[in-house]
């Protein structure tokens, strides 16, 4: 057969070349087929969990037990925002401490959980959305090592980061996420890490010890957040910022809610969802987190 008319064949049967693809995809894949992991969303709050012991972290040990063992984890954080999407595609990401001020007891933590160059490529492969761009500059912000060191503290489960564009609409962000969902397939345990209620400038520093501090307004948030999640109406936490004034101080900036909406749109129907960490820290922050299926 002709070349050209090899190619037109093609061009007029879609379906074989989806198939043909598939079949190469599934020959090259690293990630078998595999129970469909739960995904979560965790309240990271200071980078000072990560050397502490309080409830917050015997709450993600304690989550990390529960869980089937994954093949390898995607962290969507609040910490890496970009212009357009991103993986990061490097072999052994480094540790970012991205912070001052604090102990150097906390600078020196090392999670030297290996990265996954196939991960990377397989969700650059999976998302259609958009053109997604390997990175090998960025490594592990405190986003995602302070919280899953907890959650795997043998650092030996591969884990990649993906950006937040800081450029999308939160819809746009909900719906690549539903992009992700094949990959819970494949044994790949998504995080989304950021705080729901999180409001720095109003955090109420004489109150950091008294527990569940929290303000009416953050109150107010927290109650309408739990709920919309709970009742899988996720339209108004995508429109979070026509739900008034309370969400208007709970959400000053939108990267520490925004990897909630990665986490609710890989919500399948019928499926569980639980709250745990549902507490409040001085005032103007919620360490709130979501566990679904
Ligand atoms: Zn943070």
């Amino acid at each position: 057969m002709k070349r050209k008319h090899f190619l037109n064949l093609l061009a007029l049967a879609p379906a074989f070349t989806t198939m043909k693809l598939h079949a190469l995809n599934t020959i090259t894949s690293t990630f078998e087929a595999t129970d469909k992991m739960p995904v979560l969303f965790l309240g990271h709050g200071s980078p000072m969990n990560a050397i502490e012991e309080n409830e917050f972290v015997a709450g993600f040990r304690k989550t990390g037990r529960e869980l089937p063992r994954p093949k390898a984890i995607l962290v969507i954080s609040a910490h890496w925002e970009t212009r357009g999407t991103f993986v990061t595609a490097m072999q052994n990401p480094r540790t970012i401490h991205d912070f001052g001020g604090f102990p150097k007891a906390l600078f020196d933590v090392q999670y030297p959980a290996p990265g996954s160059p196939e991960l990377a490529q397989e969700t650059k492969n999976t998302v259609t959305k958009t053109e997604i761009g390997l990175d090998h500059s960025w490594g592990l912000d405190h986003g995602a090592w302070s919280v899953v060191k907890h959650l795997y503290p043998n650092a030996d489960i591969p884990v990649i980061q993906m950006s937040i564009d800081h450029f999308q609409t939160p819809q746009y962000h909900y719906e690549l996420a539903k992009e992700l969902a094949t990959l819970r397939k494949k044994g790949v345990l998504i995080i989304g890490s950021g705080n729901m209620v999180h409001n720095l400038r109003m955090v109420a520093w004489d109150k950091l010890n008294t527990s569940n501090y929290a303000f009416d307004w953050a109150i107010e948030a927290s109650d309408k957040m739990k709920g919309f999640i709970l009742d899988g109406d996720h339209k108004q936490l995508i429109n979070f910022s026509s739900q008034g004034k309370s969400f208007e101080l709970a959400i000053p900036t939108p990267e520490h809610y925004i990897p909630l909406l990665y986490t609710l749109g890989l919500k399948e129907e019928n499926e569980a969802v639980s709250l745990f960490n549902d507490k409040a820290v001085g005032g103007s922050l919620t360490m709130t987190s979501v566990k679904i299926g």
